[in-house]
C-alpha cells in the first residue's frame, strides 16, 4: 500500500495497562499497519511489539461474525433477533423461578468504559443483582482492597513517565519489561540517568540483570521480605519521623509487628542473604524519591492483600507517597481493567467505588437510573464457579473473559459452566469458554467502536472507530443496551459519548470527563469537574481521601501448598512479552504466534537433570488439581525447586494445575504457588 493513500485514526492500545497512543493506518476498511502517535503521555512515541505488530487478529478469518445458538450440541447461525429472545427469556424465566441472585456476569477488562458501565447497569438496574464481577478479581483484587485500606484508593499513586526521576526504583512481583514494556523502557532509561534499581522475584527476569540488588525470593515470601526491610529501616533510624508524625496513623503497631522479622530471620524464610536486605533496605530509605512498581507477583496469592498492604507501609514509612517520581504503583495487566474496576464491574461497588452497601449510595443510583436497586455484594469470578459447580446458578453472561484458561483449576471451571443451565458468551473469537456456552454474541473489536479505556496511571483515552464492524458482529455497549431494552428497561444511548456524559454524572472521579474534553490527550482521575486538569499522582500534601495513612501491618502466613514427597516442586506462572493474556488476539497474529505457540516450562538445569528432561523435551506435570504435558525449557533463570509457566495456552494449560484457594479479603486466587510433580514422558 501507499502511505499516502491510507487513513490515520489515534487510538488506544488493546493490549496491556500502559494505554499507548497509536495510530491506525486503514486502506479499504481494512488495518494495514500501526504506527506509534505523535501525542501520548502515556508512551510518548514508544510501542512494544504486540502494538506495533499485534494487530492481524482484527480481521483474522477466525473472528465471529453472526450470533450462534447451541441446538443438539451444536452451533447453529442465528438472527440477532433470535439471540436477543432467547437470552432475555431464559433471564425472565430464571428471574421468576430463583430469583436474580440465580443469574451472574462477568464484564471485561477489555471492553471499554462505556460498555463496563452499561454491563453493570444492565445486571444491578435491570436483572436486580449485584452479581456481577470482572477478571481484576483474578490480578489486582488484592491491590483494590489493600491500598483503599490504607489508603484510601486502591488505584496507581502516580504516573508512567514519573519513573524517569525517580532516584531509586523498587521493582516487585513484576516482569515489567515482559508485561509493560513500555514502562520496562523508562526504567531502563532512568538507570541510564542514575538511579539505582532493586528487584525482588522469584526468577531472574531481565529487569534482575540492569539491577544493583537482586533479591531471588522463594514464591509466597513477599510479606516476610517487606517486613524485613521495614525491620532494618526502623532498627538503623532511616523512616521518615516527620511525614509518620504529620499524616499518618498505627505507627507503634506497625514497629512492634516488625521487630521479629530480622534480615537473618527473613532471609531464611526468603532464600536470600541477610546482608542483601539490608543493603536494599538502606538503599530504598537513602533517597528523596523511591517509587515502587508491583504486579501480581505480589496480588496472586492467598495473602495478597498483605502483601500489598506491606508495600503500602514501607512507602508510607520513608513518606514516599503523595510526590513526584515517588509512590505504590500497582501495574494493570490489561488495557481496561482499571476502568472496569471504575465503572463498577464488581460486586460491592458502583461506578466511582460508591458501596452497593451504603444506603445514600443506593438512593443516588436508584434517583438516576429510575429503578430498584439490591444492597446485597453480590457474587465474586470465584464464588461465581463455586456456586455454578453446585448446581445453584441458573443463568452466566460472558462478556470478553475466557475463565477456560485464565481461572485457576480449570477442571472445577469446566464443572461450572456445564452445571450453569444457560451460559451467554460475547467475544470477538470462538475462545475456549465460548465452546462451551449456549449462545454466542460476536462483538466488534476495539478498531470497530467509539469509546474509552482507562490505563494504568488513571488516564481516560479515547478508543476511536477505525473500520466498520467486522461481519454481523456489534460494538459491546449497543449489545447490552439492546438487551436492556429487550428486558424492559427503555433507554436508548446513540452514541459512546452519551453513555461517558452519564458515567461523569454519577461518578464524581469521573465528574469531569467527556469524550471533547479527552480528544486530544487523555485526563487523568481524579476530575471532579469540567475545569479541573486531572490528577498527575495521589495524596499530595499527605492529605488521602480516608484521612491519614494507614500502617497496616501482617505477619508472613506461608502459602496453602508448599513442595512435599508427593509433589516436591513449587510452580509459578506469569505471562510473557509477545502472548497477551489467554492469547485469544495474539495466537491469530501469524509472525508472534510462530514464535511461542505452545506452553513451555522454565525448569533449573540440575533439576532437569536429575529427572533426565532435555530442553525441548516433552513433560507431565500434575498438581492436585489436575496434569498437562508441556514442553521443556532448561534455564537457571528458576531456582533448583521452583518451575515457572506462562498462562497464555490453551495446549498444556498451566491453570489445570493452579490452586483456587483464595484471599480471604480479596477473593483472589493463588495462582503464584501450587505444589507440583515433573515426570519424562
Ligand atoms: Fe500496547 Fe502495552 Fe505494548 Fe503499549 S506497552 S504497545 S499498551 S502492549
Amino acid at each position: 500500500f501507499r502511505y499516502w493513500e491510507t487513513n490515520k485514526v489515534k487510538t488506544t492500545c488493546s493490549y496491556c495497562g500502559v494505554g499507548c497512543q497509536m495510530d491506525l493506518l486503514v486502506k479499504d476498511n481494512k488495518v494495514v499497519e500501526v504506527q506509534p502517535s505523535d501525542k501520548g503521555l502515556a508512551n510518548n512515541g514508544l510501542l512494544c511489539v504486540k502494538g506495533k505488530f499485534g494487530y492481524r487478529f482484527i480481521d483474522h478469518k477466525d473472528r465471529l461474525k453472526t450470533p450462534l445458538i447451541k441446538k443438539e450440541g451444536k452451533f447453529v447461525e442465528a438472527t440477532w433477533d433470535e439471540a436477543y429472545d432467547l437470552i432475555a427469556s431464559k433471564i425472565k424465566v430464571a428471574k421468576e423461578e430463583f430469583g436474580p441472585d440465580s443469574i451472574a456476569g462477568f464484564s471485561s477488562a477489555r471492553c471499554t468504559n462505556e460498555e463496563n458501565y452499561l454491563f453493570q447497569k444492565l445486571f444491578r438496574g435491570v436483572i436486580s443483582t449485584n452479581n456481577v464481577d470482572h477478571c481484576a478479581r483474578l490480578c489486582h483484587a488484592s491491590t483494590v482492597a489493600g491500598l483503599a485500606t490504607t489508603l484510601g484508593s486502591g488505584a496507581m499513586t502516580n504516573s508512567n513517565f514519573e519513573v524517569l526521576n525517580s532516584e531509586v526504583i523498587f521493582v516487585t512481583g513484576s516482569n515489567t519489561t515482559e508485561t509493560h514494556p513500555v514502562i520496562g523502557s523508562h526504567i531502563k532509561q532512568a538507570l541510564k540517568r542514575g538511579a539505582k534499581l532493586i528487584v525482588a522475584e522469584p526468577r531472574r527476569i531481565d529487569l534482575a540483570v540492569h539491577s544493583d540488588i537482586f533479591l531471588q525470593i522463594t514464591p509466597g515470601t513477599n510479606v516476610a521480605l517487606f517486613n524485613g526491610l521495614m525491620n532494618v529501616i526502623i532498627d538503623e533510624n532511616l523512616q521518615d519521623k516527620e511525614y509518620i508524625e504529620k499524616n499518618t496513623e498505627n505507627y507503634d503497631e506497625l514497629v512492634s509487628v516488625m521487630k521479629d522479622y530480622t534480615p537473618e530471620r527473613v532471609a531464611e524464610i526468603c532464600g536470600i542473604d541477610a546482608e542483601d536486605i539490608r543493603k536494599a533496605a538502606r538503599m530504598y530509605a537513602s533517597v528523596d524519591k523511591a517509587s515502587i512498581f508491583y504486579s501480581m507477583g505480589v496480588t496472586q496469592h492467598s495473602t495478597g492483600t498483605q502483601g500489598v498492604m506491606s508495600i503500602s507501609n514501607l512507602a508510607l514509612l520513608c513518606g514516599n507517597i503523595g510526590k513526584e517520581s515517588a509512590g505504590v504503583n500497582p501495574l494493570r495487566g490489561q488495557n481496561n481493567v482499571q476502568g472496569a474496576c471504575d465503572m463498577g464491574a464488581l460486586p460491592g461497588d458502583l461506578p466511582g467505588y460508591q458501596k452497593v452497601a451504603n444506603p445514600d449510595v443506593i438512593n443516588k443510583f436508584q434517583k438516576a437510573w429510575g429503578v430498584e436497586l439490591s444492597n446485597k455484594v453480590g457474587l465474586t469470578v470465584t464464588e461465581v464457579m463455586t456456586k455454578g459447580s453446585e448446581g445453584d446458578l441458573k443463568v452466566l453472561y460472558v462478556m470478553g473473559e475466557n475463565p477456560m484458561l485464565s481461572d485457576p483449576d480449570i477442571n472445577h471451571v469446566k464443572e461450572a459452566l456445564e452445571k450453569i443451565d444457560f451460559v451467554v458468551v460475547q467475544d470477538i473469537f470462538l475462545t475456549e469458554t465460548a465452546e462451551l456456552a449456549d449462545v454466542v454474541l460476536p462483538a466488534a473489536s476495539f478498531a470497530e467502536k467509539e469509546g474509552t479505556f482507562t490505563n494504568t496511571e488513571r488516564r481516560i483515552q479515547r478508543v476511536r472507530k477505525a473500520i466498520d464492524c467486522i461481519g454481523n458482529s456489534k460494538p459491546d455497549w449497543e449489545i447490552l443496551m439492546t438487551l436492556m431494552n429487550k428486558l424492559g428497561y427503555d433507554k436508548v444511548y446513540s452514541n459512546a459519548s452519551e453513555i461517558m456524559d452519564e458515567i461523569a454524572s454519577v461518578t464524581p472521579s469521573y465528574g469531569g470527563i467527556s469524550f471533547d474534553r479527552i480528544d486530544q490527550e487523555g485526563l487523568q482521575w481524579p476530575c471532579p469537574d469540567k475545569d479541573h486538569p486531572g490528577t498527575k499522582f495521589l495524596h499530595k500534601d499527605g492529605k488521602f481521601s480516608r484521612g491519614k495513612g494507614l500502617f497496616k501491618p501482617a505477619d508472613y502466613i506461608k502459602s496453602a501448598e508448599s513442595a512435599d514427597k508427593d509433589y516436591p516442586y513449587i510452580l509459578t506462572t506469569g505471562r510473557m512479552l509477545y502472548h497477551y493474556h489467554t492469547a485469544t488476539m495474539t495466537k491469530r497474529v501469524e509472525g508472534i504466534n510462530r514464535l511461542f505457540p505452545h506452553s513451555y516450562m522454565e525448569i533449573h538445569p540440575t533439576t532437569a537433570n536429575r529427572l533426565g528432561l532435555e530442553d525441548g523435551s516433552k513433560a507431565k506435570v500434575s498438581s492436585r488439581r489436575g496434569e498437562i504435558i508441556t514442553t521443556v525449557t532448561i534455564t537457571d533463570k528458576v531456582e533448583e525447586d521452583v518451575v515457572f509457566m506462562p498462562f497464555h495456552f490453551a495446549d498444556g494449560a498451566v491453570n489445570y494445575l493452579t490452586n483456587s484457594v483464595v484471599d480471604p479479603t480479596a477473593k483472589i486466587p493463588e495462582f503464584k504457588v501450587s505444589a507440583v510433580k515433573i515426570e519424562r514422558i
